[in-house]
């Protein structure tokens, strides 16, 4: 073969490769389409159908809280964790945030974590408020100690704007409450909940929640993933 043959043959093959090269391409770009259609529910993580959402419904990152109203750790990590989660990655529109209820501690756990979901029934909005300020009722001192009375929901309740406290009482007692918070403990039993609180970014477990640096990195990972 001349060295005139071998140009053309050159120019032939970079075009093949070249088609080739567009259709794989085209075939990567369609299979991301599906991704963009952002489910209510991750992947991998929980499913936070049905859950309280704080932030953007389409936020790419999903980030859910194990928590227990009766767990002084989970009202530490509100208060020192949660607020830069928020500024830095839910008011940005990067991270949706929900929180799952975990009944370690017993009967007030429970009545805590139903008069939640009653709330969140009745006004989603005041969902929020009214998880911090149940938190913030939680004795600094003597935590074990019974705080979590219907006494105290009504009190915590009457603070917030949009909560009808007498339907509040009614909602506590239905079956529609006790299957959200039956649902939840079926969560906790599904991701092997060991401690509360525990941290998820999307599939991924927190081996130490209060490890900010860690939850920004799994954060950061995952939208750079996207
Ligand atoms: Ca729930």
């Amino acid at each position: 073969m001349s060295k005139k043959n071998q140009s053309p043959m050159k120019l032939l093959m970079l075009i093949t490769l070249l088609v080739f090269a567009v259709i794989a391409a085209l075939v990567v770009i369609n299979n991301m389409k599906p991704e963009q259609n952002v489910s209510p529910s991750t992947e991998e993580g929980p499913s936070i159908e049905g859950q309280p959402v704080l932030g953007e419904s389409d936020a790419p990152v999903t980030v859910v809280e194990f928590g227990d109203f009766k767990c002084p750790a989970c009202k530490a990590w509100g208060q020192n964790i949660f607020p830069k989660l928020v500024e830095d990655y839910v008011d940005t529109g990067k991270v949706k945030f929900s929180y799952i209820n975990v009944l370690f501690h017993g009967d007030e756990s429970k009545l805590g974590s139903v008069a939640a979901e009653a709330v969140y029934k009745q006004n989603p909005v005041s969902y929020w408020d009214f998880n911090k300020a149940l938190f913030d009722a939680q004795p600094d001192v003597d935590h074990d100690s019974l705080w979590i009375t219907m006494e105290k929901i009504n009190e915590v309740a009457s603070t917030i704007p949009g909560i009808d406290t007498d339907q509040l009482e009614k909602d506590i007692q239905s079956q529609d409450i006790i299957d959200e918070v039956n649902n939840d403990s079926a969560l906790v039993e599904e991701h092997k909940v060991q401690q509360t609180p525990s941290i998820m970014v999307n599939g991924t477990m927190l081996e130490d929640p209060f490890d900010y640096e860690k939850i920004k990195s799994l954060i950061d990972q995952a939208l750079e993933d996207k």
